[in-house]
């Protein structure tokens, strides 16, 4: 029996990682109130992470909680305690940059599984020995590596390998700057990267300005998108795909987990019937990608070093090619009556693509829209606001709706 690739989304709250497990996620990362870095995005308590827990294990995906900081040792208080918090909730595993942090894990919760952070920074099959000694079980590799030298790593190591599949890139070796520090007094290294190497710089040659007016520079990379290299990296068997994103939308994590998601299995179904890959349409999987990304993508390091293409020049992100307009709460099968959450403005006779975690992308038109009482109205105006549809197709809870 082959292991098949583990899938991992992120997830800043509750809602999104049930999107996520929901759309095909087989393994959830989130952050707890201490020990993570992404300070701002909306971090688990322990009663959520239990509920997390308990949610990934009826539908047989895994949670593990980043505890990625480098800390200082008033960062440390209240450590052991909560390690024992987080074996009781039957989290799967943590990650980690700090030796003394995995040490600490070891001894008091030996059930959690030690996966090493991409903080650490580790782009060689050695140093993955020295961490297989000291208890770690998986390795997050860092996003500086290529294909080849993924596939070199493989085939000398027992640890488990984990790769960014997509997402953000960080060009100082996932936080290794002082940019945010120096610029706005927040530490990237403890969770508060303000992402300043996105800002807009002029460029200045001792006091005169060298870039034209309007045209500025940014430090920055595009965004990590893997697709095409996706099959490469089941090739060579890495256990797990990871997606970066913390703080994105419960809309992108949705159509981004679901798309990784029909490309492993379109890998698993082709291999195990002898079909050629060459017959997958990676261009359809790049426009659904589109569909929610705002940022300008890349291939990253998988092809080694990256060139100009993969650095943001003057401009820093896009608009997605649709805009998300609902969640299905339920369906009325008799009625064909769908009870959805709005999330953004919409009005009757607007088309639109509903799609879900068994959904094809269906379009339709909305032809009868009602409030919650079923007083019929025009425009959907007011976010989360409960509204009624006619579909003349199945919807599940959960299904979503963009705007063509
Ligand atoms: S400012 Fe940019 S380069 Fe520096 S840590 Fe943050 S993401 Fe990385």
């Amino acid at each position: 029996m082959r292991n098949k690739v583990e899938l991992l989304a992120p997830a800043g709250d509750l809602e999104k990682l049930k999107i996520a497990i929901i759309y095909g996620a087989n393994a959830v990362y989130i952050g707890g109130k201490k020990f993570s870095l992404r300070a701002r995005a909306s971090n688990f308590t322990i009663e959520n992470i239990r509920e997390a827990c308990a949610f990934a294990k009826e539908h047989g995906a895994k949670i593990y909680v980043t505890m990625n900081i480098i800390p200082h040792d008033e960062d440390l208080d209240g450590l052991e305690d909560y390690l024992l918090e987080l074996e009781k909730a039957q989290v799967t595993g943590i990650i980690v940059s700090s030796l003394y942090i995995a040490k600490v894990a070891q001894i008091v919760a030996p059930k959690l599984e030690c996966h090493l952070s991409t903080q650490a920074s580790v782009t060689n099959s050695l140093a993955i020995k020295e961490y297989e000694k000291l208890g770690f079980t998986r390795v997050v590799l860092a996003r500086e590596t290529s294909l080849e030298q993924i596939k070199k790593i493989k085939e000398k190591v027992n640890a488990e390998l984990e790769v960014f599949i997509h997402g953000g890139l960080c060009v100082s070796y996932s936080g290794r700057c002082m940019l945010s520090n120096h610029l706005t007094n927040r530490d990237a290294n403890r969770g508060g990267c303000a992402h300043s190497c996105r800002w807009n710089y002029d460029l200045y040659d001792r006091d005169n300005k060298i870039n034209p007016e309007g045209f500025y520079f940014n430090i920055g990379s595009k965004d990590l998108v893997g697709i095409r290299h996706l099959f490469s990296l089941l090739d060579i068997g890495v256990a797990s795909l990871k997606i970066e994103g913390r703080m994105k939308s419960l809309y992108y994590i949705a159509t981004v987990v679901r798309c990784y998601k029909q490309l492993i299995d379109k890998y698993y179904e082709y291999v195990d019937n002898s079909v050629d890959l060459k017959g997958i349409d990676l261009e359809y999987f790049y426009k659904e990608i589109g569909k929610a990304e705002n940022r300008l993508m890349s291939i990253g390091f998988f092809d080694g070093a990256p060139t100009c293409n993969e650095q943001l020049y003057n401009i820093r992100s896009e608009t997605p090619t649709k805009e998300f307009i609902g969640i299905v709460l339920d369906y009325d099968e008799k009625t064909n009556i769908a009870t959805i959450e709005q999330r953004n403005y919409f009005e009757l006779n607007d088309k639109v693509e509903f799609f879900g975690p068994t959904l094809e992308n269906t379009e339709t038109t909305i032809t009868e829209l009602y409030d919650e009482n079923f007083t019929p109205i025009e425009v959907a105006r007011h976010p989360l606001q409960i509204l009624k549809i006619k579909v003349p197709f199945e919807l599940k809870k959960y299904d979503m709706i963009r705007k063509i």
